[in-house]
């Protein structure tokens, strides 16, 4: 049968010949042989709270730290993050610990005091399609975390790529965080068919969110060994040191302990498909 083709239009984000792009954090490499895993708490909570998690991922391998300052939360009574407080925190563990980190942005204004804290400016699966937001990063010189929306087609989300990249910032690493489905016993679907096809419609490095593609912690590592097996170029999983006091998704939220033991059991699935970790 046919494989699906690419519209056309879509032009920067679709892959010309056999050259992957690979975008560069500091030392850690997006799209290479290594499997890179991103670590940390959905929320910055406390100094406290992310100063240890930050610690004891990156001694169970992370390269590199997330962490919300800016939340999009479904309800306005939720916690909406520390703001730039949390960004402050954020560069403190950077600088403890030497891992790059990762937050996410909720609208154009906030880009500017991102670039000052962060390494890596996260979209959020609800602003995929804004607009605005993307073609500011696309003038910025920090790469992008792009997440699928939990609608978004795969040409919708590769359009979205190709706004920042016509804007002229080449570096996203796109993420697939799981779509909206009738399935009501995971949070979402975890599409892990979009990392094959996403990495022969596309040159750009792929990593997946078992996370909140599944909303429930015991899901999370098998579904992280299957996104390495399916061949992501990284992983972005969420840590709390403890998840039932967690300010946001704790459900989903691996203890330290058990994120080491997943750490562990990554390397075999990693070398059969010719990858590090
Ligand atoms: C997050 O990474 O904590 C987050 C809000 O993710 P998503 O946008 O995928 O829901
Ligand atoms: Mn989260």
């Amino acid at each position: 049968m046919k494989e699906p083709e690419l519209n056309p239009r879509i032009e920067l984000a679709a892959r010309r010949g056999e050259e992957d792009t690979v975008v560069r954090v500091g030392d850690v490499l997006f799209g290479g042989e290594r499997v890179q895993v991103i670590a940390g708490p959905c929320s910055v909570e406390s100094r406290e709270q992310l100063m240890g998690v930050a610690a004891s991922v990156r001694e169970s391998g992370a390269s590199m730290l997330r962490g919300g300052a800016f939340k999009p939360r479904t309800l306005p009574y939720s916690f909406q993050g520390l703001g730039e407080e949390g960004l402050r925190l954020l560069s403190e563990a950077r600088e403890e610990t030497g891992l790059p980190v990762v937050t996410e942005a909720l609208s154009p204004g906030d880009v500017e005091l991102l670039e000052e804290y962060a390494d890596v400016i996260q979209v959020g699966a609800r602003n995929m399609q804004n607009y605005p937001l993307l073609r500011r990063l696309g003038e910025s010189r920090r790469p992008v975390l792009l997440k699928r929306a939990m609608s978004a087609t795969v040409e919708e989300w590769l359009g979205a790529a190709e706004y920042i990249l016509y804007g002229g910032n080449g570096r996203v690493i796109l993420c697939e965080r799981g779509i909206r489905t009738f399935e009501r016993m995971t949070r979402f679907t975890l599409d892990l068919s979009v990392v094959p096809l996403v990495k022969r419609l596309s040159h750009l490095p792929v990593v997946v969110d078992p996370s909140h593609g599944t909303g429930h912690s015991s899901l999370v590592p098998p579904m992280a060994r299957a996104a390495v097996a399916a061949g992501a170029d990284g992983l972005l999983i969420e840590v709390h040191p403890e998840p039932e006091m967690a300010m946001s998704d704790g459900e989903q939220s691996l203890r330290p302990e058990e994120f080491r033991a997943l750490m562990g059991s990554l390397a075999p699935v990693a070398r059969a498909i010719g990858r590090v970790m």
